[in-house]
């Protein structure tokens, strides 16, 4: 790994061109969200002023402590679990939403959304291996999940889905997740064509998720650096 964040971020950056390249895709499809969960106000501020103006939070207390005190032109993306105490902080702090899962979330989301007068994209999660242990939709109830968004939660702009990665999962396994992902979005995208986005990638499959359609990457330490 590079030594400081410049050099890390023209080596993504080439990373991606090549691969939009490959892939014949436009770069200006794909948006990077430097994951800065457990990374210093400094790190932030030192990325932000390499021109990186999406970061994604996993915490609702941390995403305030740092919103109130980063630039304010900074775009949050909140990428972690929702406990459904905290979606007022979410509410206020982000403009972006990953990790919807549950109906209650994304009510509860909303009416905090409503006292702020306020509305943010929004990305549904899926549990597409429909793992037990992990949160997320089940991808045979995205399709409806998403509709039910749509009908009942206006303060949530549906834009697509979510999907987090097994690290240790082989390759063989990892191909096939991704594939159905894929596929997913693609069913979605033909009923409701407003939800182009697909967050899918993190630092060690962001160059085969550009292949496969990702729309936003998901890039922590191989990006800001070792989380402390
Ligand atoms: C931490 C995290 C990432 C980034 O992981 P890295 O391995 O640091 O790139 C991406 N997505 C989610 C949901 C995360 O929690």
């Amino acid at each position: 790994m590079h030594q400081n964040i410049a050099d890390r971020l023209i080596d993504i950056s080439s990373k991606i061109q090549n691969s939009c390249y490959q892939a014949q895709r436009a770069e200006d499809e794909i948006k990077l969200v430097a994951v800065s969960k457990l990374q210093s106000v400094e790190v932030i501020k030192e990325a932000y002023s390499l021109g990186i103006n999406n970061f994604g939070e996993n915490y609702a207390q941390e995403l305030a402590e740092k919103s109130s005190t980063c630039p304010n032109n900074i775009i949050w993306h909140f990428i972690g679990p929702i406990q459904s105490n905290k979606t007022s902080l979410i509410a206020k702090h982000a403009q972006w939403v990953h990790s919807i899962d549950r109906e209650k979330v994304a009510m509860k989301l909303n009416n905090a959304l409503e006292l702020e007068g306020k509305k943010i994209h929004a990305l549904i999660q899926v549990n597409i291996d429909r793992e037990e242990s992990k949160s997320g939709i089940f991808p045979e109830e995205t399709i409806d999940f998403a509709n039910k968004v749509i009908a009942h939660y206006p303060n949530l702009i549906l834009k697509g889905l979510m999907f987090m990665p097994q690290i240790n999962a082989s390759k063989k396994a990892k191909i096939e997740t991704m594939n159905k992902i894929v596929h997913l979005h693609k069913s979605l995208l033909s009923e409701l064509p407003s939800c182009t986005e697909l967050s899918l990638g993190t630092s060690s499959d962001f160059e085969e998720s550009i292949f496969n359609g990702s729309t936003i990457l998901r890039i922590g330490e191989s990006l800001l650096g070792k989380r402390s």
